[in-house]
Parts: structure tokens; sequence; C-alpha cells
């Protein structure tokens, strides 16, 4: 592809992106495809001779957009949103075209630079202390990962990693039992053990039982085990379960544990001071990840990893072999290597489209999307539980809440004799089958409830009127 075609095929990537923004309302959320439908849309084999960019790129425009779930659709409520801000987009376009490789400063010194700046300027937006310094991992579990690994190494004198684990004392890490997967896998990779991550149960408001967590870790300590970190939850990703923060970080400290606060999601509502009750005492923990490719809008992959003495998660992930090192003239106070702060050595230049993002929206614009979908979240949910066949089952967290469908006969819900888990299946199945918005299921008190979370960038008071119908007209058609 010469200069000249490059150009056209630029542009036109362009146009059909705007075009598909555009489009994105009137296509149904979640891709309607069966799997298998699309892999059998593409040759078996792959080309010997060079084919035109024409026939790749109508090949595209064929077969891929109706497989895709949009993630950028107004009318996405499911999982966790993961927004991408069209100033984001352009960020990535210019960052794909540099192709950079940032792992060390002198491998792109305006890519570091812009990273120490921008995890400083969300610092400053989350309100966290001065002294916490950070770095942008590619996802939160990497970010988890780095943090658990640091708990291990710390614990064991900083000898893990030379000698391995066996002859150990048998290191242990804490979690309520509401915390996301990401945890579980962090401690299997660093060698720790499922066994090994205490999982603390909740009390009513859904947050770790300290009192429990303490006779845990006295009880480990007496048993000869090691107790090295805890993770704490801000926004479970099931149902939002936030522990309490001052809490459990006070009790890390008491006990001279690492503490980690996975905030992935909420993490990013800490820009409005309103909602910042709900990661109170964050400022004690060691170490803080939330995800500015969830709410803010950054597109994946960026995930903000705080750490209060980067000197720990350094000493854990930095090895120079002779070919990273740096020789450069002049003063090497604050370079910074970014991949002696992370497990992959490779990385992408994430900086510039929070940079774009965070002058083209301003924080008073991500601020009022934010609080935009709290509120429209919350007017839904109070909807809902003013229609008689609906239940809340967990209320509002910031934009997240869940519910189920609960139909009573004219003898009472006895009268239909319906399996409320299977018929709430069939609902969500049902409204995801529809389009019009896209919901996602989760388990709670050994109950199948359905998830409704907001936070799509460009959802509008209206989808929320449109999500209202569909849940209700749907649930209704069930049963008729
Ligand atoms: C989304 C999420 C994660 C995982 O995030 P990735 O960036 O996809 O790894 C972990 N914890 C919580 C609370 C989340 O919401």
């Amino acid at each position: 592809m010469d200069s000249k075609d490059f150009r056209h095929w630029a542009h036109r990537a362009s146009e059909w992106a705007a075009d598909y923004y555009e489009s994105l309302p009137d296509h149904p959320v979640r891709a309607q495809v069966a799997p298998g439908e699309i892999g059998a849309l593409i040759d078996a084999e792959p080309p010997e001779s060079p084919q035109e960019m024409e026939t790749i790129f109508a090949d595209f425009e064929r077969i891929v957009p109706q497989g895709m779930t949009h993630w950028q659709h107004p009318r996405f409520f499911a999982y966790f949103p993961s927004n991408a801000a069209p100033a984001a987009v352009v960020a990535e376009q210019l960052a794909g075209a540099m192709a950079a490789q940032c792992m060390l400063w002198q491998t792109s010194p305006a890519a570091t630079e812009l990273e120490v700046k921008m995890v400083e300027w969300l610092r400053q937006a989350v309100d966290l202390p001065e002294s916490f310094k950070g770095v942008f991992q590619d996802t939160a579990s990497s970010a988890t990962l780095c943090a658990v690994l640091t708990m291990r190494e710390r614990a064991l004198g900083w000898q893990g990693n030379r000698n391995g684990l066996s002859g150990k004392p048998v290191v242990r890490v804490y979690a309520s039992t509401r915390t996301h997967s990401s945890i579980d896998k962090a401690v299997w990779i660093a060698g720790i053990g499922q066994d090994n991550l205490v999982k603390i149960p909740t009390d009513e408001k859904l947050a770790m039982d300290v009192a429990v967590l303490r006779a845990a870790i006295r009880r480990d300590r007496e048993d000869g085990l090691l107790p090295a970190g805890i993770v704490v939850c801000v926004g479970g990703t099931s149902t939002g379960a936030t522990d309490d923060v001052a809490a459990v970080c006070q009790v890390a400290r008491e006990e001279g544990l690492y503490s980690h606060v996975d905030a992935a999601w909420a993490g990013s509502a800490m820009i409005c001071p309103e909602f910042r009750h709900l990661w109170a005492g964050v400022e004690h923990a060691d170490s803080i990840v939330l995800n500015p490719h969830k709410w803010l809008g950054a597109s994946m992959e960026c995930s903000a990893h705080f750490v209060r003495e980067p000197e720990m998660l350094v000493r854990t992930l930095s090895i120079q072999p002779e070919y990273l090192k740096t020789h450069v003239k002049g003063d090497q106070d604050g370079m910074v290597n970014f991949s002696e702060w992370s497990v992959q050595l490779g990385r992408r230049f994430r900086a510039l489209k929070v940079w774009f993002l965070m002058r083209a929206y301003g924080l008073e614009g991500l601020r009022s999307r934010i609080r935009n979908h709290v509120a429209w979240a919350r007017k839904l949910a109070e909807r809902l539980a003013g229609e008689s066949d609906f239940e809340i089952v967990t209320p509002p967290m910031l934009s997240l809440f869940s519910f189920r469908y609960v139909p009573k006969g004219p003898k009472g819900p006895e009268g239909l004799d319906l399996d409320l888990d299977a018929l709430n299946l069939r609902l969500l199945n049902a409204i995801n089958d529809d389009g019009r918005i896209y919901l996602t299921q989760t388990e709670h008190d050994g109950k199948l409830v359905i998830r409704f979370v907001a936070g799509q960038f460009e959802t509008r008071a209206q989808d929320f009127d449109v999500a209202f119908d569909a849940i209700c007209e749907t649930a209704r058609a069930l049963i008729e």
C-alpha cells in the first residue's frame, strides 16, 4: 500500500466510523448471530497473492458489523460499559499510526512523559493524595496481578522471585466473597493458590465483615501461615458490593499488610466529589486500580494503577538485562521506564487518548455524563419498583441495580406456578433478542437476577424510557 492508497483508505475508515456511530441507535445492541455463523464466512486458508483493498473493505462491511455486539450503542446496559469517546478514538488512530513500543523512556520519551502527566491529572481528578504515583496498565486484571505479586514479595522479604515459593511460609491474601474473579486469577498466577485466597463473608450492606477479617488474620498467624495483603472491593461487578475502605485499610495497617483497592468500574465516578464517600479512607491504601476504559471513555485498554510507594512495585517487577538498559546523556532523575511497573514488557501509547479525552470533554463534561447516568438509572429503578410485577433486588449503587420479574396471577405468584429463575432467564434472553437494549444477569442470594447498569458515553434520557418499555413489554408478553 503506497502513501496515496493509505490516505484513501484511512479516510474511508474514518467515514465508515462516523456513519457507524450515527446509525448505531437503529441496530440491535447485542449481536444477533449464532455461534459459527461469522466464522463460516471467512476463507479457510490465507491468500497466496495480494488482494485488492476494495475487496477486503467490502468483506469487512459485509461480514463483521453484523457479528458485533455494539458496545458504543447508547442503549448498552450490560456488564459494565467499555466506552470509547470519539475524541479518544481519534487519538487511538494517531497512536496506531505512530505504532511505538513504549516500554522504556528512550523508546518514546513523549509517551512516557505524557503518561506521567496523565496519571497525575487523573490523580487530581479523583482527589487522591499527591504522594500517589501511577502507571497505565492494560486492564484491571493486570493491575491486580501486579498488586498481588507485590504483596507476595513484600511478605516474603523480596525473595519469592529469586527462590520460588517452595519451602517458604504459605502466603495468604484476603478479599470479600463479592470481589471480581480477577483476584482469584491473580493469586493463581502468583503461585499463592486459590485455597490461600481467604474469602471473607459480607454483611447486609454487601461489605466485608471486618471482625471476621481480623479473626481470620489472627488465626492464620497462629497456624504459622503468612498474611500478605488484602484486596478491597469498591463497586463489585455483580451488584456493586462495596467494602468499608477506611476500616479494611485500618486492619491492613495494624497488621502490616499491603492493601489493594479494586475500583475498576466505580473509581471513574470519583471525579464527582459527591460520590467519594463510597471510597472514604482510600488515601490509606497502598495500591488502587480504576479503569478509564470503562466509564470515562478512554477506550480499551487503559487501566490507571496508583501506588503509594512505587519502589515496592518496581522492586517486584523490574528486571534489567543489558539490552534494556538506558544509556542517555544528562539527568536521569525523573526518567521512568514503565515496563518496570508492569508484567508486560512491550506497551502501547495509552496516554495520548487520555490527554485528548480529558481536554475534549473537560472534567465537567465527564462529570455531567456520570451524574446523568446515576440519576437516570435511579429513576428507572424507581419506575420499575412502582410496577407491581417487578421487584428491585439490589438498590442502585451509582448506576447499577438488579431486578426480577415477579408476576402475580389472580391467585398471587403461587397461582402461576412459575420457576422465577427460569422465567427471568427467559425474560433476559427475550429482551436481548428484541435488541432495543442489552442487559446481563447475575446471581444474588441464590436467585437469578437481571442487572441494569448505565454508563455508555452517548446514552440519553430517552434511552431509559426505551429500556423501561422494552423490559415491561417483553416481560408481560412472556406470560400472556
Ligand atoms: C471490570 C472489572 C474488573 C476487570 O477489569 P479488566 O480491566 O477487564 O481486567 C475487575 N474488577 C472489577 C470490580 C471490575 O468492574
